[in-house]
């Protein structure tokens, strides 16, 4: 018999623990494609704390499309993962994992696990990180409709795990023009069946970063719960996604932007 657990949960453990920033009525993270080196790291983080953002992008590992690509740093970024946990203990980590072995290689520092959109399907993942109730991400494949993406959710429910974001990032469509097509509607759809919470990540659909705020602010409108963003020191320099990372200034206008929206129609509460 199906279960279907999205449908039944009130997902309060969720919400207390990615919602708990009383400054922000949407969870929001932000911070690099993927971490570089030790001094883009810092800086990152710096700015991220300048905004009492309470989530930061520390990827170690990039799942890419081409092996000829940067695949990130891996475990020599341990040192780095360390000292920006130590520097800023109430800002939670977040960190793509494809196998379980990279589970082992983070698990001291990392927070919140992604599961990027290429092992939205990794049933065996999804279930080692339930079992033990870890804090997930759970991105839609680019491929997947709505209840194939719901469906590995259920498996890291089933199995226990609790703590979880859907993250919506666009998927393929016949339109080159940009990266990928966002589904607008995924929240408000979900919404019929179930209180899981759904997040936007504007970045990888644009694949420019011109048209990133725009997107971030129609998800919000659009009734999705949060944002994740990328940032860069220097995004023309970036070893991935270099065209689609804010800048510090770009970010910066964003979020003011960010901010005068939530004035104006969310009057400061948390979005539940
Ligand atoms: C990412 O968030 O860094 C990423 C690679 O996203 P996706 O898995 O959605 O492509
Ligand atoms: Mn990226």
């Amino acid at each position: 018999m199906k279960s279907y657990l999205y449908e039944n949960l009130n997902f309060s453990e969720s919400y207390d623990y990615f919602f708990f920033n009383k400054e922000l009525p949407i969870f929001l993270a932000i911070g690099p494609c993927a971490i570089e080196n030790r001094e883009m790291a810092l800086d990152s983080i710096n700015f991220c704390n300048r905004f009492n953002i309470k989530f930061f992008r520390a990827f170690l590992f990039k799942s890419r499309t081409s092996v000829y690509s940067f695949q990130g740093i891996g475990k020599d970024g341990i040192d780095i993962l360390k000292e920006i946990k130590s520097d800023f203990p109430e800002i939670r980590l977040i960190c793509e994992i494809s196998t379980t072995e990279q589970y082992e290689i983070v698990k001291d520092y990392v927070d919140v696990f992604q599961i990027g959109a290429r092992s939205m399907y990794n049933t065996e993942l999804l279930t080692f990180l339930g079992e033990k109730n870890l804090p997930i991400i759970l991105k839609r494949h680019f491929g997947a409709n709505i209840y194939e993406w719901l469906n590995m959710a259920e498996y890291y429910l089933y199995s226990g795990g609790r703590r979880i974001l859907l993250c919506e990032r666009g998927i393929k469509s016949f339109e080159s023009s940009y990266r990928y097509s966002f589904d607008i509607l995924s929240s408000s759809f979900i919404k019929q069946y179930s209180k899981i919470p759904v997040i936007a990540d504007p970045s990888h659909p644009s694949g420019n970063s011109l048209f990133v705020s725009d997107l971030a602010l129609a998800a919000i409108v659009a009734g999705f719960k949060g944002l994740i963003i990328e940032t860069h020191p220097d995004p023309r320099s970036a070893l991935s996604d270099p065209s689609q990372q804010l800048s510090f200034t770009q970010f910066t206008e964003f979020f003011q932007k960010l901010k005068n929206l939530n004035s104006k129609i969310f009057d400061k509460k948390i979005i539940k």
